[in-house]
């Protein structure tokens, strides 16, 4: 009986051991960069998320940092964001077909920047066939300067690990209001500009709840704002999104959770950073005297990515933004 036992014992514990040895291996099937270990996570049925590094592009991240996202329909896979190159795109669908095998049918770029749709190429590649929705000017832009400087920048700050990237744009334009039904899945489109960018659609996966930002919503990271954003816009945006009462939120980049998680820190950093430079606006300083005068009252994201590079930077704009009012 207890040599019986004995065995029982060793076959459960050699069981256990080619289990955690299968974990282990899963865990190594998994994409890995010197920054950390990626792989589809769901955040809802049927919704996955590819949390990416929140840095800025660079040789260890390969230039991926957004959150590709990925939803099961009944035949096909429709993805958002599709990353940041011939590269990482081909990464991002070896992942995805972890995930599921079915074919990718539909492709959703958020907005112009390069990090979220130079994957596009990838997908073509592997799915002629599959169907690439984005703002019309997402396509115009793309296939104009902004896309070539976008192909440029890629390859300089990964140290050419994006070389052999070509434009690929979407085929099929969306626009705010727009029900876009793909295998079953509905999506709604919810697009004010300018926001981030004056391209910027926002995906909802009616079924799920699920709102996939783009670039208007950033987690634990700092915002970026060009030439052709809007920080007042954005926070417009934000307020919308808000009342939607979604029942989860991706952001472009960082964590997704609940519009209380994601939403709201975003939201309430850009109303502080607004009345604080119009506070200072009102008492006549300078862009970069406002700064110095309020950087205390937002050291408190210092843990925020990319916070000593950019909060400058979104002082300045919304100094621009409020003196041109
Ligand atoms: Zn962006």
């Amino acid at each position: 009986m207890r040599y019986i036992n004995q065995t029982a014992f060793n076959l459960a514990s050699r069981a256990a051991t080619l289990l955690g040895g299968m974990i282990l291996s899963l865990a190594a099937q998994a994409w890995e960069l010197p920054v950390g270990t990626f792989q589809f996570e769901p955040v809802a049925d049927k919704v996955y998320v590819m949390h990416g590094p929140r840095s800025q592009p660079n040789p260890d991240n390969q230039g991926f940092m957004n959150n590709p996202g990925l939803i099961v329909g009944r035949s096909g896979l429709i993805l958002v964001d599709p990353g940041s190159s011939l590269q990482v795109g081909h990464k991002i669908l070896e992942e995805v077909a972890k995930i599921s095998d079915k074919p990718v049918i539909t492709v959703f770029n958020s907005h112009i920047h390069g990090d979220h749709w130079l994957g596009n190429q990838s997908v073509r590649q592997i799915y002629p066939d599959a169907d690439i929705y984005a703002h019309a000017r997402t396509i115009t832009q793309a296939q104009g300067s902004e896309g070539a400087t976008w192909l440029n920048l890629m390859s300089r700050l990964t140290e050419g690990q994006t070389e052999g990237t070509e434009i690929v744009t979407a085929n099929k334009t969306a626009q705010h209001g727009d029900l876009i039904v793909v295998d079953g899945e509905e999506f709604r489109i919810h697009s004010l500009l300018p926001s981030h960018t004056d391209t910027d659609i926002m995906i909802e996966h009616v079924g799920s709840g699920t709102i996939f930002t783009g670039d208007n919503c950033f987690n634990l990271r700092m915002g970026r704002f060009d030439d052709s954003s809007s920080v007042s816009g954005t926070i417009t945006a934000l307020e919308y999104l808000v009342e939607q009462n979604f029942a989860q939120v991706v952001p472009g980049h960082g964590p997704s959770g609940s519009p209380q998680e994601v939403l709201m820190p975003y939201l309430d950093y850009l109303r502080a950073l607004r009345e604080a430079v119009a506070a200072g606006l009102e008492d006549e300083l300078e862009d970069y005297e406002i700064k110095q005068r309020i950087l205390p009252d937002f050291v408190y994201l210092a843990d925020w990515s990319e916070f000593d590079s950019l909060f400058g930077r979104n002082v300045n704009k919304m100094f621009l933004e409020l003196e041109a009012f």
